[in-house]
């Protein structure tokens, strides 16, 4: 990070100049690609963590009485574990002893801060088989957002919206490294709450029993089978803070520059509108509290 911060020295005077001709050149094609919204940065080595349930809110009930929400807390922290070995920096919307838990707009507006490059919601169940993995059912917009333009209203139940091309993308590689490890995973779109409020990619992990031919499924308590959907998440996710689709729209369509070069601009770009970006983040309605 010493070393980027350098070469933005350097660069900084040039960078918002380069950024903005390189955008106007090619923003025809930067609305079919799976990028970062312009003027959205977004920190590589962030993973946000949500263990859905909590306190009272127990979730389902697993095999010998077992709460969901225990079960999600354990794979989280599990995750957390993994990742914090692997260079990530972790947030999670509840660790252990929580009594009340955050309602899901809560846990959607802590993620929101962070600029994460990942977002992970967690749930497990008794029923189904394998992993099932869950993006946000909102459609892509037409043309990706441009956040860099001050203030631009993002309605809180379509926050999700610019970011659900990375969302699919992320989906997809968190899929491939579970079959990698012979685990089954489906892929589908449901607005599990808080997806469509998260401003990251995101998405939603829901654990089934493990089936086998011939012999008793593992169920999702069983902490050997955590442990393995975890080491294929954590491959999938360090794979994926390198991805080109962190890349703002600009800054990912730019054939031309260094590696050193778009990620100046990118800091450039973060530095210089710090304000904007605060105000661009959307807000839940105030009296509102979903189902978990
Ligand atoms: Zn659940």
């Amino acid at each position: 990070m010493r070393k980027h911060a350098a070469v933005l020295l350097v660069t900084l005077a040039s960078a918002s100049t380069a950024a903005i001709t390189v955008r106007a050149q090619t923003q025809a094609a930067a609305s079919i690609k799976a990028n970062a919204p312009a003027g959205w940065p977004i920190n590589h080595t962030l993973v946000v963590l949500d263990p859905a349930h909590g306190g009272t809110e127990g979730g389902a009930v697993l095999g010998d009485h077992v709460a969901e929400k225990d079960i999600t807390l354990a794979v989280a922290s599990k995750l957390r574990a993994a990742l914090s070995t692997n260079g990530f920096n972790v947030v999670s919307t509840r660790d252990a002893g929580g009594s009340d838990p955050l309602s899901t707009d809560q846990r959607a507006e802590i993620a929101n801060r962070t600029h994460a490059a990942a977002c992970i919601v967690l749930h497990a169940t008794a029923t189904g088989s394998g992993v099932h993995l869950y993006t946000s059912d909102l459609q892509a917009p037409n043309q990706d957002p441009d956040l860099t333009a001050g203030f631009v209203p993002i309605p809180w139940d379509a926050a999700q919206s610019g970011f659900v091309r990375q969302s699919a993308d992320l989906a997809v590689s968190l899929s491939t490294a579970l079959g990698k490890a012979h685990l089954p995973a489906t892929l589908g779109q449901a607005p599990i709450r808080p997806l469509n409020n998260l401003m990251c990619p995101a998405v939603a992990i829901e654990l089934s029993p493990l089936a086998a031919p011939g012999a008793a499924a593992t169920p999702a308590t069983d902490g050997n089978y955590q442990q393995q959907v975890v080491n294929a998440l954590t491959v999938a996710l360090r794979a994926w803070r390198d991805s080109p689709a962190l890349l703002p729209v600009a800054d990912a369509s730019t054939g031309g520059q260094t590696s050193a070069q778009s990620k100046a601009i990118a800091a450039a770009e973060a530095t210089g509108r710090a304000a904007a970006k605060v105000r661009t983040s959307p807000t839940p309605p105030p009296a509102q509290k979903g189902p978990q």
